[in-house]
């Protein structure tokens, strides 16, 4: 029987590619939550899959890996039988669109066969120009996406805007904070947010240096998150938190990771300032007290590496300034 083996991570090629673990996808299974409302997610390899659905037909927030996609798609089958209508990238990384070719090409069929609306156009694919400039266009020596995995449908704004399932949809770029091509996309009625790997409940914030990702800009995305939710009262729940990686969250998970964040950060941001040289700020743990709930020694992101990222934000800032 032949396997899939690939890599499977956090798909910061280049960046990670030495230490990123190898898993073999044959047998992940994909489970199917209800978050609340219309709005379920997806849980397997790669990044979490969120799903709208209702009678306009199925959304996707992120398509996880590619050898995942029949898989992806049986479940979203034992959710709706209606068209897969659009697809939002959250960010480039493979975990999170290596599905969109053959998951967007699907819904051409269902929407040809049941629908006859758009046919043959398949799935819209929705993401910030970014995403798109990235895939078209990467740099060094990764190897580009296939053109039927692109982005259909760019927006360069702050924000774009959605009407689908009977539900308004917010599309929220976040400029460069995971990279520079995140999207925060909040589901209105449903009252769930889908947060990309722009929060995290596995390790510390993944910090892509080489696609323009930085610690502030991680900082300003988890306070956005915060302006969106709201928490039921002196109970869990609310507004729900689905993260790139890891398990279904709610407003006071936020609070507490965009606290461990900025309190990382400033405290790295004063050794800098002190002038420590990296080794130093490594020496002197500033993650230490975290270090057992986000941090690790291997894997696709260690705490040296998000302390390494960190530091040259914060240093290549102090010297522009
Ligand atoms: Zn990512």
């Amino acid at each position: 029987m032949r396997r899939a083996l690939l890599a499977v991570g956090l798909a910061i090629l280049g960046t990670v590619g030495a230490t990123t673990q190898t898993q073999n996808l044959d047998k992940v299974e994909v489970h199917v939550l209800h978050v609340q409302g219309n709005v379920y997610m997806l849980v397997g390899a790669g990044g979490n899959i969120t799903v709208q659905i209702g009678d306009d037909g199925v959304l996707l927030v992120d398509t996880s890996y590619e050898p995942m996609s029949s898989k992806v798609v049986a479940a979203i089958r034992t959710l709706s039988n209606k068209p897969i209508r659009y697809i939002i990238n959250t960010h480039v990384h493979e975990d999170h669109i290596g599905g969109n070719a053959p998951i967007a090409k699907l819904g051409a069929t269902i929407a040809g066969g049941n629908m006859g609306v758009g046919a043959n156009t398949g799935a819209a694919i929705i993401a910030h120009e970014n995403v798109l400039n990235r895939m078209s266009a990467p740099t060094g020596q990764q190897a580009s996406s296939p053109s039927a995995a692109w982005p259909t449908d760019t927006y360069f704004t702050k924000k774009k805007e959605l009407f689908f399932n009977g539900e308004a949809i917010e599309i929220i770029h976040q400029p460069s904070a995971h990279t520079d091509g995140d999207s925060i996309v909040f589901f209105r009625r449903s009252d769930v947010v889908s947060a990309g790997d722009l929060f995290l409940t596995t390790t510390f914030p993944v910090i892509d240096l080489q696609r323009g990702g930085n610690i502030h800009g991680i900082v300003e995305a988890l306070n956005r998150i915060l302006d969106i939710t709201i928490p039921k009262d002196k109970q869990e729940g609310g507004t729900y938190v689905v993260p790139g990686h890891g398990r279904l969250c709610d407003e006071a998970d936020v609070l507490e990771y965009r606290d461990m964040v900025t309190i990382v950060r400033d405290r790295i941001q004063d050794m800098v300032t002190r002038g420590m040289t990296l080794e130093q700020v490594k020496a002197a743990r500033p993650t230490l007290d975290y270090d057992g709930q986000y941090g690790g020694k291997t894997g696709p992101w260690t705490t040296e590496m998000f302390i390494d990222a960190v530091y040259k934000n914060l240093s290549t800032k102090a010297k522009s300034q």
